[in-house]
């Protein structure tokens, strides 16, 4: 059954050279960028800061900055205290650990240096950095839909339809940039995109559902002493937590699929996020804090970036799994007896939601065959490709990827660019390659607002990184 939606007239309450939409990573460069280059823009967040999955989502990855944005934004958090750094020396026993997000696959006793920054008062700077800029950033808002005027092959958005405590209203721009994460701006748009899951190979043994690789909440907890744990896990021979884990099962005390095996087969890519067999954590904030994975179970094909009951469903499943585990972990595991649930993140991250199809979709072929463009927007970079069994490449990027199909005025950035599954899933969908996605995208904007022309009339024949 439908009902139809009466026509009404909003307020247009801002019209900008430059609209943002989300403001994670990408978005948060693309208007930090284009408002430093002298456009007047609007960035809309549904959230009460900028950052996305790394602060609202509470990921809070840090590493050496890699130039521009990314550089500046490590440097702001270190000198604010927010950076916290640990090595073999600070946590021994952690390479190696099992229960390492990260450095599980180390040798014992590798050396390694892991750092994180603190989501929140990561946030509250990024809302500075974006306030010093002159940028208008409406935290609390939702973009909801977009206004095309449709011209064939060349449609272009004349506003945004959002959503706040003001009720609805339009905001009209120039440029639009696509920072929701997931391809929101791009589909309302009506730009063609592959969903979730859609891009992985259809082998035999596909059972014809398209698994999005599970999308993930985190949680923090605190006053762990983890010595303690590593004793125990020495001392009963039980380096997984197994063992614990079997005996809370026996009592009752564990839900269905809290902990659950991790997957092999050939129509999954490898065996990350995929299952969730013990604790999963990284250290962060301060000494005896640690974050913690909590993913959607594959097999239940969520997507919950298009389909509201699949992520209502993930919400309600991975609280009750983050509350089970916090009393799992404190009832049966040493060194977590005095520790506290203290955070959950604001929402759960999608890892693979929409692909929008830009004018050139950057793919593995373009990096396995050393793929030279005439419009880089960086000079070459080497990254590791998991899904070409942890080769190293060198490849370079085309401004292209920036510019979906179909619209003469949006840019693309951070994990909404058009990229296939194989290459912005294992690859290219990090915080510092999407701070700088945003970085180039706001570089593009203003410079399209200086000249008068769309992005894709722009000229690009140079990296800007
Ligand atoms: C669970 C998880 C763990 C990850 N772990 C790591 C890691 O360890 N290291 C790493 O480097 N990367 C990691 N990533 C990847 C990385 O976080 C993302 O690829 C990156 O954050 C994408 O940046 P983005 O700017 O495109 O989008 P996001 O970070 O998703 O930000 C999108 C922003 O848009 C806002 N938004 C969305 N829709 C709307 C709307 N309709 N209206 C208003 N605002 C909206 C959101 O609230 C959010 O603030 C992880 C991702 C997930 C999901």
């Amino acid at each position: 059954m439908q009902i139809e939606e009466p026509a009404r007239r909003i307020p247009l309450a801002y019209d900008a050279d430059v609209v943002v939409v989300g403001a994670g990573p990408g978005g948060f460069a693309a208007a930090r960028q284009a408002a430093r280059m002298g456009a007047r823009v609007v960035l809309v967040e549904r959230f009460d800061m900028p950052g996305g999955v790394h602060t609202s989502g509470l990921q809070g990855a840090a590493g050496p900055g890699v130039g521009g944005i990314h550089t500046e934004l490590m440097e702001r958090f270190a000198k604010a205290g927010y950076i916290y750094t640990v090595t073999q020396d600070t946590l021994p026993d952690w390479a190696g650990n099992p229960l390492s997000h990260y450095e599980r696959r180390h040798k014992p006793d590798a050396a390694f240096t892991r750092a994180s920054f603190n989501p929140e008062g990561a946030g509250s700077l990024m809302a500075q950095l974006l306030e010093e800029a002159g940028v208008t950033a409406l935290y609390g808002t939702s973009f909801v839909d977009a206004v095309v005027e449709e011209a064939p092959g060349n449609s272009r958005i004349r506003a945004i339809i959002v959503e706040n405590a003001s009720g609805r209203q339009a905001i009209g721009g120039r440029v639009f940039v696509e920072g929701s994460g997931t391809g929101e701006l791009a589909a309302r748009a009506g730009v063609r995109y592959v969903r979730g899951g859609g891009a992985q190979p259809k082998t035999a043994d596909w059972d014809g559902i398209d698994r999005p690789i599970p999308g993930g909440l985190l949680w923090i907890m605190d006053n762990i002493d983890f010595a303690a744990t590593v004793r125990h896990q020495k001392s009963a021979k039980d380096p997984t937590l197994s063992k614990l884990i079997a005996e809370a099962d026996a009592a009752g005390d564990l839900p269905p699929g809290l902990y659950r095996p991790r997957m092999g087969g050939s129509n999954v890519y490898g065996e990350a996020y995929i299952g969730h067999p013990t604790l999963d954590m990284s250290p962060m904030n301060a000494d005896g804090t640690f974050i913690i994975w909590q993913n959607v179970p594959y097999e239940w094909a969520l997507h919950m970036d298009d389909c509201a009951e699949d992520e209502a469903r993930a919400k309600r499943a991975l609280r009750g799994f983050i509350d089970a585990e916090a009393r799992f972990l404190k009832k049966y595991v040493p060194g977590f007896e005095n520790a506290h649930l203290s955070n959950i993140g604001r929402f759960v991250g999608i890892r693979d939601g929409r692909h929008p199809i830009g004018e050139h979709v950057f793919s593995l072929d373009d990096v396995l065959s050393d793929r030279r463009f005439p419009d880089p927007v960086t000079t070459p970079m080497t990254k590791t490709f998991f899904w070409d069994e942890y080769r190293k490449h060198t490849f370079e990027v085309p401004y292209r990827s920036f510019l979906p199909k179909g619209i003469s005025n949006m840019l693309l950035t951070g994990a909404s660019l058009s990229f296939t599954y194989d290459t912005i899933f294992m690859v290219m969908r990090n915080f510092p390659w999407c701070t700088q996605t945003g970085e180039i995208a706001g570089f593009a904007a203003a410079r399209c607002i200086e000249k008068g022309v769309t992005p894709k009339e722009l000229e690009w024949t140079a990296p800007y990184f």
